[in-house]
C-alpha cells in the first residue's frame, strides 16, 4: 500500500516566537538573525495583517527554506474562543482563552454598513468603579500587544474579513472599551494600535480609534502626542465627592485636574471633539443640578456627551436614572451644544453591554478536556 507523503512542516504551536505584536523592529531584528534582508519585515506584515495568514506554507513570497524555517521556529497566534455569544440584536461576545489561562472579553456591535469592535485592555480592572462589573473581577493582569491584536484578528477571521478592505465593513472602529483601563497599560496598548493603524496591514483610520479612559492623567498627554487617537474620558459625575465615591480614581487625579488635560489634549485644540461618558445612576448623579453642572465643567472642549444608561449585572449597587430624568439631562446638555446621545444598550441580554463584562478566569477549569466539554455544552 502506498504511503502519503510526508505532509511538510505546518503551523506549530508549540513553537516559541509568536510574531504576531512584534513591531517592525522586532521583526528585523528577527529576520536579522535568520540572515534575511529587512525588505522581508514588509512581506511578513503583509501576510499577517493584510492578508490573515497564520501558516507558514500559504507564505508564497518566501523561498521554502525560509518557510520552513519560520514553521519551526515560530507560530502566529490567536487567541483561543472559549465561547461566543449572540445577542438577539447581533451584538456578539467572545471570551477569549490566552496561553497562561487567563480570559477576556471582546464584544462587536453591528450597525448598517459598519460595526464596532469593543476591545479589552487588561483581564479584569484595578480601579473598582462602583457601578462597573469588570471591578468586581479577582485576577487582574496587562494584556500583551499580542493579545490585544489578537482580538482584532479572531474578529476578522470571524467575519473573513481578509484581505483588509480598503472599506472596512463589518469591523470599521476600535474602541478600548472593553475590560481594563487602557492607560494603565499604556505600552502594550501603544504597541497594539500602532499595528492596527499600520497602513501596510489591518490600516485602521486613527480617527475610527478610539481610546477610553477613567482619568489617568499623567498619561492623557503621552496618549495624546504619541498616539493622535480620539480619546473618551468616563467622567460619570460633576462633584469630586460624587465622583470619588463611583470611580475612586478620582481621589488619584480629580475632575479639574482631568479636564485640564482634556482641554490640553492635542486632537481636542484641533477642534476634535472628546467623548465624555456619562453612566445615568438613579438619585446619584442624574439631576438638572448635575446637568448645568456637566456643561459648566466642559465648557470650551470640543465635545459630546454620551449618555449611558446604567446596565445592571448580579448585585450592582445602583438602579439606573428614569427615562424622564435622563431625556431631561440630555436636554440641557443638548441646548448647551453639545450632542447628547443616549446610548442605547446592546447585547444586553448576553452580558455585553458596558460595564458588564466580567471574565471569570479564576474559576476556569484549566485542562484542554474540560474546556473541550465546556465549549460543546455552549453550542
Ligand atoms: N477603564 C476605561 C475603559 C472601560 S470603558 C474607562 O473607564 O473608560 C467602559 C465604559 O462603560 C466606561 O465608560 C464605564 O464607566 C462604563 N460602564 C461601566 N459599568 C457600567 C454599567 N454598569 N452601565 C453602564 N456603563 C458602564
Amino acid at each position: 500500500m502506498d504511503l502519503p507523503e510526508a505532509a511538510p512542516p505546518v503551523y506549530a504551536a508549540t513553537a516559541p516566537l509568536d510574531l504576531v505584536g512584534l513591531d517592525r523592529e522586532a521583526l528585523a531584528a528577527f529576520f536579522a538573525d535568520l540572515g534575511e534582508t529587512p525588505y522581508r519585515v514588509k512581506q511578513l506584515w503583509h501576510w499577517i495583517y493584510y492578508q490573515g495568514a497564520t501558516r507558514f506554507p500559504a507564505m508564497t513570497t518566501f523561498n521554502k527554506a525560509l518557510r520552513e524555517k519560520l514553521a519551526e521556529s515560530c507560530r502566529v497566534s490567536r487567541p483561543d474562543v472559549h465561547q461566543l455569544q449572540v445577542s438577539a440584536d447581533g451584538t456578539q461576545k467572545w471570551l477569549l482563552g490566552f496561553a497562561d489561562g487567563g480570559e477576556a472579553e471582546t464584544v462587536h456591535i453591528p450597525e448598517k454598513d459598519r460595526g464596532t469592535l469593543c476591545i479589552s485592555s487588561q483581564i479584569g480592572c484595578t480601579l473598582n468603579c462602583r457601578f462597573c462589573h469588570t471591578g468586581t473581577q479577582r485576577l487582574v493582569r496587562n494584556l500583551t500587544p499580542a493579545e490585544i491584536v489578537g482580538q482584532m484578528l479572531i474578529a476578522r477571521d470571524h467575519f473573513s474579513e481578509w484581505p483588509s478592505p480598503k472599506e472596512a465593513r463589518r469591523i470599521s472602529n476600535v474602541v478600548f472599551m472593553g475590560m481594563g483601563e487602557p492607560l494603565y497599560n499604556y505600552e502594550n496598548v501603544a504597541a497594539a494600535i500602532r499595528i492596527l493603524t499600520d497602513g501596510d496591514g489591518i490600516a485602521l483610520s486613527k480617527r475610527r480609534v478610539t481610546l477610553s479612559t477613567a482619568g489617568v492623567v499623567p498619561m492623557i498627554a503621552r496618549a495624546g502626542h504619541e498616539l493622535d487617537v480620539n480619546l473618551a474620558i468616563s467622567l460619570h459625575a460633576t462633584t469630586d465627592d460624587v465622583r470619588d465615591e463611583i470611580v475612586p480614581l478620582n481621589r488619584k487625579y480629580p475632575i479639574a485636574e482631568l479636564l485640564a488635560a482634556c482641554r490640553a489634549y492635542p486632537r481636542a485644540a484641533n477642534s476634535r471633539r472628546i467623548t465624555f461618558e456619562y453612566v445615568m445612576l438613579k438619585g446619584v448623579n442624574d439631576s438638572l443640578v448635575d446637568a448645568r453642572r456637566l456643561v459648566k465643567l466642559i465648557e470650551g472642549i470640543p465635545a459630546k456627551v454620551n449618555l449611558i444608561p446604567f446596565n445592571p449585572w448580579p448585585g450592582a449597587p445602583y438602579a439606573c436614572a428614569s427615562r424622564e430624568a435622563i431625556r431631561a439631562f440630555a436636554d440641557v446638555v443638548n441646548r448647551a451644544g453639545y450632542a447628547s446621545p443616549v446610548r442605547v444598550a446592546r447585547g444586553q441580554d448576553i452580558l455585553a453591554a458596558c460595564g458588564q463584562l466580567k471574565s471569570e478566569s479564576q474559576r476556569l477549569p484549566k485542562t484542554p478536556a474540560a474546556v473541550r466539554e465546556r465549549n460543546s455544552g455552549d453550542a
